[in-house]
């Protein structure tokens, strides 16, 4: 009677656990490993693996299609389970024939159908013992009630142990033959069907495991050829490939591309491992050879133009280097970008008309309110035309240009460009020329790339992701013509240690680049536009330690260069050319004064220009003036037998002592025949023009700080002038030479300052003191 009883219960627990198991299965049809975590990919842009990351519970595990193979899928049918797609979930006789191997002649056979397998797999059952048996047996009934052969199937494929923490044979393709699953051969077919037999015989490697392995490939192979025939499958004699090689390429770039999209399992990247590969190899080489100067670091950026994709991008000498903090990516890092943002200075006082490449710019010792910047050499050129101060970056014409651009200035166009983490204007003022406002490799590339886009701004895409969902839309940042003028400009930047190289340029692949350094000599740029490509070198060391040798012409552009001829062979000729925008045109210039020449001027040179952009002035310095041959003065007669007209040049005093200072000697124009009428002076030449008091500026009486209460009068004059004369409202101030600076104590109200040449001819300005109400 207790015997029954205690069989009624045991019946009642089996029959509840059948139930459960039922009603697990019954619930809406959910795919086996819908719960399982899978790995992350990213694949360059040619469908290469660049990187696969570990799942969540640290297992390699790529979802695949039960199709993705069908040679694979009918591979391991043959191999584990020939009768799948005949069975309710379980092969009764190989089933019987396995127990009774097992249990009762204690010798392990297998057995267990696919869906058997994938049963124990997907619930973990510990199916050694009998009870454990039962249950998957169940599991496996129950799992093909509520599933297709296809679901179970590709689950299987999805999950089979391949060795180590490879689940699935998509990773196990990648990671012991580097490929992906579609492209196995039948070997490596072959190879991999047996795996899950004993996955731990790859890394084991004990000669019985292998055997075992070897065995079951050729027992496999030869069920093969029976079934179609002997010419279909080469033999297994060769020796497999095998390597376990995890893909880890372009490390930073994946990993930020991993955190940016954690939800994506496939993510395609846009770069390209053959130039990444390229890129890594030439800097490391380079690095290798610069190390005993104390150069460690270095970051590498390759933009394709044309879309503004990421084609290589390298953050550090070396991921793995613990010393140079490898693991930092040095493209995403903010820092000074030295002399690198100069172009942008060029282009906009272009855009705003105040220069052409051939204006004459000053290159002296200047103050600008309070920042009285330096040449990196520490030396002045006197005058200077402006594409060659691009070029040979001197400091001083380009603070005075960035001082007098405006709407926007250099510090809108940054922000307009998208730079971000800028501190307000005030912060930086001038000293923003060159490079106080830090911005990244990936900033300073989308600035390039406004140059190489016409002038149209737009984002980066490292993905085909983020290209769909790039925040900001293009924009036009500058005209294309601008963008011509200042690539053209760009390109006549000499190769590093090559003193003709503009030259060889040219023929070969013109290059519009321009270096930088940091202040303190930190670290160094170059940053260069070829072809349709703009690629940008950064080299320095991670902990800021400054060097001299790190300066961005003799360290960066080598190695900048180095990577554009490994790349240059392969770009196509069309690319190289781009023709001029409508509006440019070429126009004769004084040689002399860089001004637009007249017939008079001696020396003309072309030069390219905006039509109704570029300043319009013509030569103010070449003029046309008579001299009597007998006296060698100058004189308002203009025939006669010892009338002789001559071309002078006129320099206003203050370029003139510029020229001095820069010990360029220059004629000054003869002076005038005493006894000839002074009236006549006033009607020749150029009058003064005042500097200082500024225009359009309210001057404020300071009661605390009486040396702020001296007012600087100063005016440049034309070249035959000795002195000038200050007035304030008509009163006499006092004279001075040109150039001088006289001082006029404040007194509040409205005055008109006034300055007269000693021709007699003048400037005036009207001027508004206040009191400082402090
Ligand atoms: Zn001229």
């Amino acid at each position: 009677m207790i015997a029954r009883s205690k069989y009624r219960v045991l019946l009642l627990v089996a029959a509840a656990g059948c139930l459960y198991i039922l009603i697990q299965f019954l619930k809406p049809s959910r795919a086996i490993v819908e719960s399982l975590d899978f790995s992350q990919i990213v694949y360059d842009r040619n469908g290469t693996v660049l990187r696969i990351a570990l799942a969540d519970d640290e297992k390699y595990r790529i979802h695949t299609h039960v199709d993705a193979n069908p040679l694979l899928k009918e591979a391991i049918l043959l191999k584990e389970d020939r009768y799948f797609y005949y069975h309710p979930g379980v092969n009764p006789v190989s089933l019987l024939r396995a127990f009774y191997q097992t249990f009762l002649r204690d010798r392990k056979i297998g057995g267990s159908t696919i869906t058997m397998q994938v049963a124990r797999l997907r619930y973990n059952l510990n199916t050694r013992t009998i009870p454990g048996k039962i249950k998957q047996i169940l599991y496996a009934l129950f799992m093909e009630l509520s599933h297709s052969k296809n679901e179970i199937l590709e689950a299987y494929l999805n999950i089979a142990p391949c060795g180590g923490n490879i689940e699935g044979f998509a990773p196990a393709s990648l990671i012991y033959f580097g490929k992906d699953i579609t492209d196995l051969t039948l070997q490596e077919i072959l190879f991999l069907s047996v795996l899950p037999q004993n996955p731990s015989a790859f890394h084991a490697k004990t000669p019985s495991v292998e055997n075992g392995l070897a065995e079951a490939r050729q027992c496999l192979f030869k069920v093969w050829r029976e079934r179609h025939g002997d010419s279909t499958a080469a033999p297994f004699d060769m020796p497999l490939n095998i390597g376990y090689d995890v893909p880890f390429h372009a490390p930073h770039y994946t990993t930020a591309l991993l955190q940016k999209y954690d939800r994506e399992q496939k993510i395609y990247g846009t770069i390209d491992l053959q130039l990444q590969e390229t890129v890594t190899r030439l800097t490391s080489r380079y690095i290798q050879r610069q190390k005993h100067l104390g150069v460690y670091n270095a970051a590498v950026l390759l933009v394709d133009a044309d879309n503004m994709h990421v084609l290589a991008s390298l953050g550090s000498a070396d991921f793995f280097d613990d010393e140079i903090q490898g693991q930092v990516n040095g493209v995403r890092s903010r820092r000074s970008p030295g002399s690198t943002l100069k172009p942008f200075i060029y282009a906009l006082a272009m855009e705003q008309g105040l220069i052409h490449p051939m204006t004459m710019l000053k290159d002296a010792p200047t103050s600008f309110s309070e920042y009285s910047p330096d040449n990196y050499e520490g030396d002045f050129k006197g005058p200077v035309k402006a594409w060659e101060a691009l070029v040979t970056s001197r400091n001083v014409p380009a603070v005075a240009l960035a001082s007098q651009i405006k709407e926007p200035d250099l510090y809108d166009f940054l922000y307009k460009a998208g730079v971000g983490n800028l501190q307000d204007k005030a912060h930086y003022g001038l000293s923003i020329v060159l490079g106080s406002a830090e911005l990244s490799m990936v900033e300073l590339v989308a600035l390039y790339g406004i140059l190489a886009n016409d002038g149209v701004y737009r984002e980066l895409a490292d993905s085909y992701e983020s290209e769909e969902d790039r925040a900001v839309r293009p924009r036009r940042l500058l005209s294309k013509e601008v963008c011509y003028l200042v690539k053209d400009i760009l390109r006549k930047n000499p190769r590093p240690s090559s003193g003709n190289a503009a030259m060889l340029q040219e023929v070969d692949l013109p290059v519009a680049y321009k270096t930088g350094t940091s202040i303190g000599f930190k670290d160094c740029w170059a940053i260069g536009l070829f072809g349709h490509y703009i690629l940008a070198v950064w080299l320095g060391n991670f902990d800021g330690y400054g060097n001299p040798v790190f300066n961005g012409r003799s360290l960066a552009a080598p190695l900048m260069f180095e990577i554009i001829d490994s790349i240059a062979p392969h770009i196509e000729k069309s690319t190289k050319i781009s023709l001029p925008p409508e509006r440019i045109t070429r126009i004769d210039v004084c040689a002399v004064s860089g001004q637009i020449a007249h017939p008079h001027c001696l020396r003309q040179i072309p030069t390219l220009y905006i039509a109704g952009k570029s300043p319009i002035a013509k030569c103010r310095i070449c003029r046309e003036i008579y001299v009597d041959t007998r006296t060698g003065y100058r004189t308002f007669r203009t025939d006669g037998p010892s009338i002789k007209k001559q071309v002078v040049e006129f320099w206003p005093t203050d370029l003139l002592a510029l020229f001095k200072k820069a010990g360029i000697p220059r004629q000054v124009p003869p002076p005038f025949d005493p006894r000839e009428s002074l009236a006549m002076l006033s009607t020749t030449g150029i009058p003064p023009e005042i500097l200082s008091p500024l225009k359009d500026t309210e001057y404020i009486l300071s009661r605390s700080d009486a040396a702020f209460n001296d007012l600087p009068l100063l005016a440049h004059a034309d070249a035959d002038v000795q002195e000038v004369y200050w007035f304030v409202d008509e009163k006499y101030i006092g004279k001075a030479h040109p150039d001088e600076t006289r001082y006029w104590s404040l007194a509040p109200g409205v005055f008109k300052i006034g300055v007269i040449d000693d021709h007699g001819r003048s400037d005036y300005r009207e001027i508004r003191i206040s009191v400082d109400s402090k």
